[in-house]
């Protein structure tokens, strides 16, 4: 039989993990033809997550094995997708979320796209029952930014619930190891045949969202960094324009000179020319210096994550 790896990283959910668990063992057994394997990343919670996840899988099931994984500290989710991908031995790999959003009953049509030769299957949310009007426009600012800045074109409203063919999950092992990451871009990247799915996020039931606004705009830009060189290049055509405009404006200034009867004072211009370069200078440094970091970052290697314990349970 087949091998599937389901991938659910959890923060802090250990009140509502039990249910998800449930909810999601129930819905794999009604699957039949497939053996699953579900990765249990512990992203460092610092609540009971582990104790409540063990004691409620601990009922063997025919189809269904367990794997924990547990991180030394906080890494992020994204850093905790990739360790599920890392150890998943299926031939094919589903990405969700702990915290009940993210339906299982979608499962069943995931694993249908992807016998249909789809070797990625992007899950859509239509609409977020939780989101609000600020957070919706603001992933439709961030989507809008993205795509226009970067030369991947990005799914609105992809979230990270998907499936991918070990195919991928391989590519992503071994190739896509940047410290500064964002799967779902990575995803949209590599080709491949895809099929898009549209699922209802239910509210989230228990617990709280772990992305803040800070932590959203946070990852916002190390997309825009990742993904895109265009800074550098307006960059540099605002420093051109203000080069062409710095020798006709010293031009003007240089016959002025020579035909005006008194020398105009120009104390102004001189202001306003003096703040004007520094404050480009600066915006230039800037944006290199945010590349900068990033190669830095990439060229250390350090580890996405730590695995602090592994557990297999058959
Ligand atoms: N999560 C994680 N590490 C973190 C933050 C979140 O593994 O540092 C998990 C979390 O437990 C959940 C999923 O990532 O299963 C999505 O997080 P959340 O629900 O907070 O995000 P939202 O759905 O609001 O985008
Ligand atoms: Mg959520």
């Amino acid at each position: 039989m087949k091998l599937i790896s389901i991938v659910i990283s959890m923060y802090n959910e250990e009140s509502g993990i039990a249910f998800f668990s449930n909810n999601l063992i129930k819905e794999l057994e009604r699957i039949k033809n497939y053996n699953f394997e579900i990765l249990w990343i512990n992203d460092g919670s610092l609540d009971n997550t582990q104790l409540n996840i063990e004691k409620s899988c601990s009922a063997g099931k025919e189809n269904v094995k367990h794997v924990f994984i547990q991180f030394s500290r906080n890494f992020g989710h994204e850093a905790a997708m990739l360790a599920g991908i890392d150890n998943s031995c299926g031939e094919a790999v589903i990405c969700m979320d702990a915290d009940g959003q993210h339906p299982p009953a979608e499962i069943n049509e995931m694993l249908k796209a992807y016998e249909e030769e789809h070797e990625i299957v992007l899950m859509q949310r239509t609409d977020r029952e939780d989101h609000g009007l600020i957070k919706s426009s603001m992933s439709k600012m961030f989507y809008t930014i993205i795509n226009k800045l970067s030369v991947v074109k990005f799914q609105e409203n992809a979230s990270d619930f998907f499936l991918i063919s070990q195919k991928i999950a391989e590519l992503l092992k071994q190739d896509f190891r940047d410290s500064n990451r964002f799967l779902r871009g990575f995803i949209q990247e590599v080709g491949f045949n895809k099929k898009v799915l549209e699922y209802t996020a239910p509210k989230r039931e228990f617990g709280e969202s772990n992305y803040s606004f800070f932590k959203l705009m946070k990852m916002a830009f190390n997309v825009v960094f990742a993904f895109s060189n265009k800074p550098l290049r307006i960059v540099i055509l605002i420093s051109i324009s203000f080069f062409l405009f710095t020798i006709a404006f010293g031009g003007y200034s240089l016959v002025q000179y020579f035909i005006a009867d008194s020398i105009p004072s120009g104390y102004t211009s001189i202001i306003f020319f003096i703040s004007l370069s520094f404050s480009l200078m600066f915006l230039v440094l800037t944006i290199l210096s945010i590349y900068f970091e990033k190669t830095i970052k990439e060229i250390k290697r350090r580890p996405i994550y730590i695995v602090r314990k592994i557990e297999i349970q058959d």
